[in-house]
């Protein structure tokens, strides 16, 4: 489907590839989280590799990851089973060929991990496996307790950090891609720590930017996730699918001026209880599964619950655990939870649900290629076709870790098979006669409108009148030529907005975690499909 964008603009910056300071690399990967490090690891075993984020190493949604990654590692467990279970919750339209091969690369890749030095939190030597919701057996691995992510992306980092082959510049903002008349990418435009331009050429580009949670007021997700990537391949051609499906989790602390730190689903899967401002239990009468039941009926129930009572959270109730156990287990948690006066033997969590993880992304196939020549995704930015119109939990790092691979595998062939042609590009912005809007109130009543229209729960009025507003926000924001990273990150963040809202739009029925009130039953006659965008 072609969509149309007020100020369907190609680049945010006027350049002269001529006057401005160029690299040559092989291979070059945009963002360092699990997929970015994982593909560069790869690469770098044949090519040249530059590996560029736009803050630290620090700043990724890899960094935050709690729960753990889930893989077949335990006797009992089987492929089928991973493979039926993620399928089942993908609603319909995953693609089982990529189900199939992530689930079964996952095991030999984890145990790579272990090797290269992931902490994984082991009883008698063996990595040891948590049952979450939505999967029928224990498979999920965790290191540090609910500190899986950093401890995943620490040895990594430190394994990037000591191949010759990696060139790592990080706070470096990538601004667009380049692409020729072939509709190949040959190279990037960003901008420099000291804040010139830069532009690297490069035989083969990975796209692994992560996602978008920062589109909306709630969310569990760090600054970088504000969906640069998505944008950036949306302006170059790329294909977007599924861009109606974003995941919300359903518990985050809420706490009024605190960030809405993550409460791992894992204390639920360990027997936490859900309960109303009453201290009612409620769950049960939503799901037969009760606290267990998928992240999106908890989601919905917890809005619901909240709307019925008029309440601004609910809570998690965990008095029963046993409270060093919590500590040693859940020690980012337990932390927090200490760090704002609440004692979880004696009270209750307050929690709400929150933007988290985006479904939707750059089209991906088996070779984790796009629709644009010697470009490649993976991670939370690709749309592989893994998680359906819903994701089960813990499969997001297991597929950062397997697409990561098989990128870095691509972009090698692609290199090894012919060399691109670099060429002087000139590219023009023209200037603006239209009133500037402050980018950083856009920004904040972007994200308020999001959580607003395009939340957990949607309809086509809101829908329309968010499709309006920012299309509103398009023109007078679009226009523009900012100088430094927070006024681009607005124009992509405007740029992916309103694609979410077509989608969601168009998507005139419920499936996984995209729920229309006003179509509220799945519809596979017309709508067992992804919907796909591509830039008129
Ligand atoms: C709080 C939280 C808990 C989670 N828990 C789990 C869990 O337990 N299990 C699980 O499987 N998943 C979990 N997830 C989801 C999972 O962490 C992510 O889906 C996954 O880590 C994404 O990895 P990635 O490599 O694709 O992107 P990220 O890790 O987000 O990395 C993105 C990288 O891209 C860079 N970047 C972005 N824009 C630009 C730009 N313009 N220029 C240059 N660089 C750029 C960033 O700097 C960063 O380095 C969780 C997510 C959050 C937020």
């Amino acid at each position: 489907m072609l969509a149309k964008q007020a100020e369907n603009r190609r680049y945010l910056v006027p350049v002269d590839t001529a006057s401005t300071q160029q690299l040559f690399t092989d291979c070059l990967v945009i963002g360092a989280g699990i997929a970015g490090l994982r593909a560069a690891l790869e690469a770098a075993q044949h090519c040249n590799v530059t590996l560029v984020c736009k803050g630290t190493f620090s700043d990724s949604n890899t960094q935050n990851a709690q729960g753990g990654i889930a893989s077949v590692l335990a006797e009992t467990d089987s492929f089928q089973s991973h493979i039926a279970d993620t399928l089942k919750t993908g609603g319909g339209i995953a693609d089982a060929a990529v189900v199939e091969r992530v689930i079964k690369e996952g095991p030999a890749l984890i145990r790579q991990l272990d090797e290269w030095g992931t902490d994984f939190d082991r009883t008698d030597g063996q990595i040891d496996i948590t049952l979450e919701g939505g999967h029928s057996h224990a498979r999920v691995a965790h290191s540090h307790g609910d500190s899986t992510g950093r401890g995943i992306a620490e040895s990594l980092i430190r394994r990037v950090r000591q191949t010759p082959t990696i060139n790592v510049i990080e706070n470096f903002y990538t601004i667009d891609l380049l692409t020729d008349k072939k509709n190949e990418c040959i190279g990037v435009i960003g901008q420099r720590p000291s804040g010139s331009l830069q532009i690297i050429w490069a035989g083969a580009t990975i796209l692994a930017t992560g996602g978008a949670g920062r589109l909306y007021r709630e969310t569990t997700n760090p600054e970088c996730a504000t969906a640069d990537g998505l944008a950036i391949a949306w302006r170059a051609g790329a294909v977007l699918r599924d861009m109606e499906f974003m995941q919300f989790h359903p518990t985050t602390l809420y706490i009024a001026g605190a960030s809405r730190a993550l409460v791992t689903e894992t204390l639920r899967g360990e027997g936490a209880i859900l309960r109303d401002g009453g201290g009612q239990p409620f769950m049960k009468e939503y799901d037969s599964a009760g606290e267990l039941a998928p992240r999106d009926v908890v989601s919905r129930a917890i809005l619901d619950r909240m709307l019925k009572t008029g309440a601004t959270h609910v809570y998690l109730d965990i008095r029963h655990f046993d409270k060093d156990h919590f500590q040693r287990r859940f020690p980012l948690i337990s932390e927090l939870c200490e760090s704002f006066d609440i004692d979880v033997s004696k009270d209750l969590i307050p929690v709400r649900p929150s933007a988290h993880y985006m479904i939707g992304g750059v089209k991906t196939d088996k070779d984790a290629a796009t629709h644009i020549g010697r470009l490649f995704a993976c991670g939370e930015i690709a749309s592989t076709g893994l998680h359906g119109a819903n994701r089960l939990g813990s499969n997001s790092l297991l597929e950062g870790l397997v697409f990561g691979k098989i990128a870095g595998q691509s972009a090698v062939s692609i290199i090894n098979g012919s060399k691109p042609e670099y060429h002087r590009m000139q590219i023009e912005v023209p200037p603006s006669d239209r009133s500037r809007l402050d980018a950083e109130d856009v920004r904040n009543s972007l994200r308020a409108l999001m959580w607003r229209n395009v939340g957990i729960t949607r309809q086509q009025t809101p829908l329309t009148e968010a499709a309006e507003i920012i299309t509103f926000w398009q023109r007078y924001v679009m226009d523009k030529v900012f100088t430094a990273p927070f006024g681009w990150e607005c124009q992509n963040m405007l740029t992916v907005a309103g694609l979410m809202a077509y989608a969601a739009n168009e998507r005139k029925e419920s499936r996984g975690v995209h729920y229309r009130q006003d179509h509220p039953d799945r519809d596979d006659k017309n709508f067992a499909k992804h919907i796909e965008l591509k830039r008129e």
